[in-house]
């Protein structure tokens, strides 16, 4: 029996049983190859928490054989979703695809609050709303209420894992980005093209510094930057939390709204942006007019250094970095789901005055993961651990990343380590020592 025909009693939404498809299952080889490389399964040790076995329990389902009970739901949610088995299987089955999508199906939805609910469904998918939500944490962070309540360790005696939760919020960095830019701007007179800025709701909210970063690099690089201040939420976490419905919306809503400018790339520096992105032709049926949009956007969407590495930097616009002892580490959206490995590398290493080192181990989820790091903060600690471990090996001055996820992930692993080294993303670094163009300095148009 293959999937094909998967079994008519189980309510299978039509673009997950097409992912499932293409996840190939039915060709496992159970050689075991997947579980070498899987964070959870190294925490765990048990089969049930590898990619191997998560598979057998999915392909189980789908055939009928075997019930969506409460130990099996588990085993998919304590999948981090990075993708490293289907990195390293051999035989070309895409596990983590299965993962992800199935968890659309309503067997695998898992337990979740009204207020999770209230989060996912009204307020996490428009930008304007969740800058309202946000607002007393700004406050809270602000007011010095941060500092004062991690040193006075208050939080661990409330409920409802407080201090784990508040361990993830970063230091306060400024208002949230999207409103605080012209939605058109370039800073030469002729432009080498039009990109487009697509802001992903954690950067605006937790990290405008980097999202400052991102732009004026974007502008020094020469190009024309349109950053639309009403785009949605690019529906990852909506898809993770198996909420298909609200993803789809999503989905259709940023196709018709990016689309409007005629650009020539929609840039983010938010690595699951990125990945969902590209995979909004997945959302819709071949050949129909709405799989046309998001191809367009699948096309044109690149990460970041993705889009640096493309069009080139000049190497004489950069002051030295002085020596600066830097490593990177790999998002997994980047590294496993994009396969882009090398040319952030690349990048980093042709820096004047930079040491670049590699991190043993890149290629390992942080444990961050989107919601994991909240829904299973122990083995997300865990996890987290061994990045610690290796970082603190080598020395560095400096951690470079491509992600929100990640950069709250490693921000907190080296707080709570000690471990004197700053957390930034590759725009940061790279935008602090790249000049504007002379001749281009005076020049500013916005419209
Ligand atoms: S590596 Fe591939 S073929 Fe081998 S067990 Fe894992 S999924 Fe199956
Ligand atoms: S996606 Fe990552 S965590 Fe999930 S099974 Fe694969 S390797 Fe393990």
């Amino acid at each position: 029996m293959s999937i094909d025909t998967v079994q008519e009693k189980i309510t299978v939404p039509a673009v997950v049983r097409r992912q499932l498809e293409s996840a190939r299952m039915d060709y496992c080889a159970i050689c075991g190859k997947c579980n070498s490389v899987c964070p959870s399964y190294r925490e765990f040790l048990m089969e049930m928490h590898s990619p191997r076995g998560r598979l057998a329990l999915i392909h189980a389902y789908v055939r009928g054989e075997l019930k969506a009970t409460e130990k099996v739901v588990e085993a998919i949610s304590h999948c981090l979703g990075c993708g490293a088995c289907t990195s390293a299987c051999p035989a070309g089955i895409r596990p983590a695809d299965a993962f992800i999508w199935i968890r659309s199906v309503p067997d695998f939805r898992g337990i979740r609050t009204q207020f999770e609910r209230f989060l996912l469904k009204c307020v996490a998918r428009d930008q304007r709303l969740m800058r309202i939500a946000t607002g007393p944490l700004r406050l809270y962070q602000r007011m010095g209420l941060q500092a004062l309540v991690r040193r006075s360790q208050v939080l661990r005696f409330l409920p409802f894992h407080l201090a784990a939760h508040e361990s993830l919020l970063p230091a306060y960095q400024g208002p949230p980005f999207l409103g605080s830019i012209e939605e058109r701007t370039a800073s030469v007179a002729v432009p080498r093209g039009r990109v487009l800025y697509f802001v992903g709701c954690a950067m605006n909210l937790l990290f405008p510094r980097v999202c400052q970063a991102t732009y004026h690099l974007l502008l020094k690089l020469g190009y024309e930057v349109v950053t639309p201040q009403d785009v949605w939420c690019c529906g990852a976490p909506h898809l993770h939390e198996g909420e298909l419905e609200l993803a789809h919306q999503l989905v259709r809503k940023n196709c018709e709204r990016l689309l409007r400018d005629e650009t020539i790339a929609i840039v983010t520096n938010c690595a699951s942006c990125v990945a969902m992105l590209k995979s909004y032709p997945a959302f819709f049926e071949d050949n129909s007019p709405e799989a046309k949009a998001a191809q367009t956007i699948a096309l044109r969407t690149r990460d970041l250094g993705e889009f640096v590495s493309e069009v080139g930097l000049e190497p004489e616009r950069f002051r030295s970095y002085n020596g600066l002892r830097i490593t990177y580490d790999d998002p997994c959206e980047l590294r496993h789901g994009q396969k882009i490995e090398e040319s952030p590398r690349r990048l980093l290493q042709c820096l004047p005055g930079i040491q670049y080192v590699e991190l043993p181990e890149a290629d390992w989820c942080c444990g961050g993961a989107g919601a994991y790091a909240i829904k299973h903060q122990d083995m997300s600690k865990r996890i987290l651990e061994h990045k610690m471990t290796q970082l603190r090996s080598l020395r560095v001055d400096a951690v470079i990343t491509a992600n929100p996820g990640c950069l709250l992930q490693l921000e907190r692993g080296v707080r709570e380590a000690g471990l004197p080294l700053r957390v930034l993303h590759l725009s940061e670094l790279l935008n602090e020592n790249y000049a504007e163009q002379a001749e281009n300095a005076a020049v500013h148009i916005t419209s």
